[in-house]
């Protein structure tokens, strides 16, 4: 039998995008930092309790801002997962810094902050725990290790919007944090990110590099009366009608992240017989996180099944999809970082792992019929 295509990924709507959009070309005002999007900057600032949100056009971009704001140069090291988007190490190297890459834990695919304090050397200069599938990294250590050395931690939050660790809003608990709103994350306006920022003594700063290293914001603002060139700079600010889509978003995200971890659930109890006969692992939530459902991810018995698997769902017509290959086994990676430690889990675990369809309003008998052919492939294959 023949069923319709179950699709990895599709992009949210939820309602108000088109009618905002609207409105910001009746503003006659669509370049940066109109209303939409300082009203984007007001959810988020409430939201996640930041002193500071600035929309960015990408959370690569924000990611940029902070080794700028960080002061990296040539030499510097910093210390990250192998196991993420290439953006979260890019960002640094494009300063001249090393990046320093230190192995995972095999229950969430984060950074094991058991292993930091050995990668630290006299160059480090930051930490970045990336928070993969909206699963938070332990925080609380690392903060205490980033003190003790007088580090920066730089929060990849990329997936993290609405999840949290011991109650605080992941990318609100290091220094700098970095939000992604590409169409593959949980809210999206298309191309977007957003920078949060801790502490007052960034801000300043943060709002000159995103306005190409000019004091325009204080400007804006009356705070002078010209504007000049003053640091260094890009351009890193999305244009209102972006924003305008993302506000709806935004304005909905408790709606999206309760359907997602609907979801969630479903996948979690039609698969927990597979996990329970051995066959496949299923994601761990450490009790103090609250997750935001960003992926469904089961993990294989190594790579060779995890490729049957994603094969015999594809004849089925559904589209899973493996994960980030290991940045310190990739070209780049290897040229720009070095991988400090063993590499026991890093590409261990990322082989086994492949993620199940998921997105706001993913049908239950769609969900139902992944389960059902997961089942289906494991009978097969033990045959
Ligand atoms: C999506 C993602 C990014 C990049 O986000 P963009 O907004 O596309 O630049 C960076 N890091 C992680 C972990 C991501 O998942």
């Amino acid at each position: 039998m023949k069923n319709r295509h179950i699709p990895f990924n599709i992009p949210p709507i939820t309602g108000n995008e088109e009618a905002y959009m609207r409105l910001a070309i009746g503003n006659h005002k669509i370049c940066g930092d109109g209303p939409f999007t300082q009203q984007c900057c007001q959810w988020l600032e409430a939201q996640t309790r930041t002193t500071k949100a600035l929309l960015t056009s990408s959370c690569t971009h924000a990611l940029e801002m902070c080794a700028l704001l960080a002061n990296i140069q040539a030499g510097d090291e910093v210390i990250m997962p192998s196991y993420t988007f290439v953006s979260t190490a890019n960002a640094f190297v494009l300063r001249g810094a090393r990046i320093v890459f230190a192995d995972i834990r095999p229950d969430t695919m984060n950074i094991d902050e058991s292993l930091i304090e050995a990668a630290i050397s006299p160059e480090t200069k930051a930490v970045v725990p990336v928070h993969y599938a909206g699963i938070g990294c332990e925080m609380d250590p690392i903060k205490d290790i980033a003190v003790k050395y007088g580090l920066l931690v730089i929060e990849d939050a990329a997936q993290g919007i609405m999840a949290e660790y011991r109650g605080k809003a992941l990318g609100s608990i290091g220094d700098l944090g970095c939000y992604s709103f590409h169409e593959t994350k949980n809210c999206g306006m298309g191309e977007g990110g957003a920078l949060l920022i801790q502490s007052d003594r960034y801000v300043e700063r943060a709002e000159i590099i995103r306005e190409k290293g000019t004091d325009r914001s204080r400007f804006l603002r009356g705070q002078t009366d010209k504007y000049s060139w003053v640091d260094l700079g890009s351009s890193y600010l999305p244009g209102d009608l972006s924003a305008a889509f993302l506000l709806a978003q935004l304005e909905n995200a408790g709606r999206i992240n309760e359907n997602r971890l609907t979801s969630y659930r479903r996948y979690e109890q039609g698969l927990a017989d597979l996990q329970i006969q051995g066959k496949i692992d299923l994601p761990f939530i450490p009790p103090h996180c609250r997750h935001n459902a960003h992926m469904f991810y089961i993990k294989t018995r190594d790579l060779q099944e995890r490729t049957n698997l994603i094969a015999f769902l594809k004849e089925r017509h559904i589209t899973a999809a493996f994960h980030y290959v290991p940045l310190h086994s990739s070209p780049a990676g290897k040229r720009y970082g070095v991988f400090r430690g063993q590499d026991k889990y890093t590409t261990r675990e990322s082989e086994r792992l492949v993620r199940l369809p998921m997105y706001f309003g993913l049908q239950e008998e769609d969900i139902d019929c992944v389960v059902e052919t997961v089942y289906d492939f494991y009978r097969r294959t033990c045959l």
